[in-house]
Formats: structure tokens, C-alpha cells, sequence
């Protein structure tokens, strides 16, 4: 009915014509017009958590490169894992794309019913950015530097309980290294997310937590939790007295919880391509690339943030991941 009246009023002819004209022209051979709506990202986790807020500054500056909005949906649940396959399983036409973390290269291990396979459900769009973990307690932990931190850990076992994001979350990873290479078997408290993992450690009701720096570092600032380090090989320029796990005594301890963006397998190569100039112009942008290094994100060097890139970085990080996992006989179904 609606339709039928808009056709009887001359004067919308000539704009419905110039639709009709506009929806060849986007035909898929000419994708030059691409994209035409907004785009979705979907983000594997819930609001507010570290994946969370690196998606919604990517989506900012990805819409203003490519003059559309790309809108951001959580799509939390078994550790990232429902978003990915929900995002295998999407329309491959440019309009959805995923962000994930280290997770997608864990999952392989964690999952025994896996029902997607990274290495072959996606168009690889490009590696975004590597971040560093903290290593953070509740405000009243009796330990004040890592040193003590270990040895509390080691005094303690079973006693101490290490908060995480869910099985299978990148916090989950780090507190299993964590107490591997400290040698000591804590008591790990899934929470649903990192949101409420956060306000478990703050509310005192865990003692630590393993968590990205977007998340912790404000708190850390703030001085609203214990600090004892940071998990990469070097100490962060952005937190300079702070020790690595490393300096502390824990020998060859690293974890870096990488992000990529990726779209449906068979998303067409030109559309692919554009997405990936967006990736790289969005990271190019001054006010991003402040924000996230003041929150500790490393932005990989534009070499890696392309298909190649993220391809390469997630089929290495597979088969790292793979027998570590497997061997410790963690499963997160
Ligand atoms: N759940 C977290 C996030 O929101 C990260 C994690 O620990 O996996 O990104």
C-alpha cells in the first residue's frame, strides 16, 4: 500500500529511478560503491571490556575513513567462540566483520566441539594491535612487589583465587601461565566477563586477576589495585617502574593478547581490500593512535596489518598455543 502510493506521487519517480540505477551500479562486480549501509562488528565480548573498548575506537575511525558507519554488537559468550561462528556463518558481503583476540588461535585447543575452523571460516582482514597484560591484585593483597607477589602465591596455593573472564578468555590463558610458571595451583574464579572479573578483584572478593592494559590501567593510575607487573619481554613505556614478570623471576614469561579483524569466508576480494585500507588509514589517525597508547595497546607496524599479516600471526599462534594447551589438559566445554 505504502509502496503503491509512493509510486503514484510524481514527484518521487525520478529519485526511485536513481535508486534502481544505484542498486546495479552496487552490483557486486562493481563494489566500488561498497559500502552502501552500515557495516556491522561484531565484538566477542561484552560492553565495557577490553576488546570492547579497542572495537568501539576501530568502528569510530574505521566510519570516518569509510564515510559509513560501522556499527559495533557484543556478541559475548563461550569465550568468544558464539561470535565467531555466528560471523563464519554471516552473509559474506562486506557488512560483517569480527574483532577478536588471542582467543581465536586458543580456541582450536580449548574447544573440543569446535564449530568453525579459524584457518578456513574467514577472510583475513588485517592484525590490529598487540597488548600487554597486567599482573593486579585487590587493594588489600598483602604482597606490595611481584618478588613478594610470587612467593605470597607459592605460600599460599589453592588459598589464593585468580579471577578470569570465562573459560577460554585471554585472562583465563594468563593466570594458567601465570601460576605454571610461578608453580603454584591457585583457585581460578570464572566471572562472566572482564567487567564483573574487575569488580569481583575491587569488591575484594578474589585476590588477583591477569588483564589487559585497556582494562586495568586506570585502576592502576588511580592506584585502586596492588600492581606487581607486566607480562611482555620489555617494560611498557607507558608504566616505566613497572617490572615485567621477568625481571621478578619468572624465566621466559610473556603473554601478549593480539587482535585481528576478520569477515566471512568468500567476502569478495575488493571489498575485503577496502577494508582493509579503512584498517590501516583508521590506524593511522592521530587521535587513535593516542587513545590506545595511552591505554597500552601497540599498534602493529602496517606490514602486519593485512591479510598476510593476520594469517600468518594466527596460524603461528595456533600451533604455539595448540600443545601447551593440550598438554596442561584445559578444556573450556
Ligand atoms: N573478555 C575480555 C574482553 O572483553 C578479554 C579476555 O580476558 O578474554 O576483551
Amino acid at each position: 500500500m505504502h509502496m503503491k502510493l509512493a509510486w503514484k506521487t510524481p514527484a518521487l519517480k525520478p529519485a526511485i529511478a536513481v535508486l534502481a540505477l544505484t542498486a546495479v551500479w552496487l552490483s557486486p562486480a562493481r563494489a566500488q560503491g561498497y559500502p552502501t549501509r552500515p557495516i556491522t562488528m561484531v565484538i566477542p565480548f561484552a560492553a565495557g571490556g577490553p576488546t570492547d573498548l579497542l572495537g568501539r575506537s576501530l568502528a569510530q575511525a574505521m566510519s570516518a575513513v569509510l564515510n559509513q558507519s560501522v556499527v559495533v554488537e557484543n556478541r559475548p559468550g563461550a569465550g568468544g567462540t558464539l561470535a565467531s561462528a555466528a560471523v563464519a556463518r554471516a552473509q559474506p558481503d562486506g557488512y560483517t566483520v569480527l574483532l577478536h583476540h588471542i582467543g581465536m588461535s586458543t580456541a582450536p585447543a580449548l574447544y573440543r566441539k569446535l564449530n568453525f575452523n579459524p584457518l578456513q571460516a574467514y577472510e583475513y582482514i588485517g592484525h590490529v594491535a598487540d597488548v600487554p597484560m597486567t599482573v593486579v591484585g585487590r587493594p588489600d593483597l598483602p604482597p606490595i612487589t611481584p618478588k613478594e607477589f610470587i612467593a605470597y602465591m607459592k605460600a599460599n596455593g589453592s588459598k589464593v583465587n585468580i579471577a578470569h573472564a570465562g573459560l577460554g578468555a585471554a585472562s583465563h590463558l594468563c593466570g594458567m601461565l601465570l601460576q605454571q610458571a610461578i608453580g603454584s595451583e591457585a583457585t581460578t574464579v570464572p566471572y562472566q566477563d572482564t567487567g564483573p572479573a574487575m569488580t569481583g578483584l575491587m569488591g575484594k572478593q578474589v585476590d588477583a586477576m591477569c588483564d589487559q592494559t585497556m582494562q586495568t590501567m586506570s585502576y592502576i593510575k588511580a592506584g585502586k589495585v596492588k600492581f606487581y607487573g607486566v607480562t611482555t619481554k620489555e617494560r611498557l613505556r607507558q608504566l616505566p617502574d613497572a617490572p615485567t614478570m621477568r625481571e621478578a623471576g619468572l624465566k621466559d614469561f610473556e603473554v601478549v593478547v593480539w587482535h585481528g579483524v576478520y569477515a566471512p569466508k568468500g567476502t569478495p576480494p575488493n571489498v575485503t581490500a577496502k577494508l582493509n585500507e579503512a584498517l590501516q588509514r583508521a590506524l593511522q589517525q592521530p587521535a587513535l593512535v593516542k587513545r590506545l597508547d595511552d591505554l597500552g595497546v601497540q599498534i602493529v607496524a602496517p606490514a602486519l596489518q593485512t591479510p598476510k599479516g593476520l594469517q600468518e600471526k594466527l596460524s603461528a599462534e595456533i600451533t604455539r598455543w595448540g600443545p601447551l594447551i593440550r598438554e596442561a589438559g584445559t578444556y573450556a566445554d
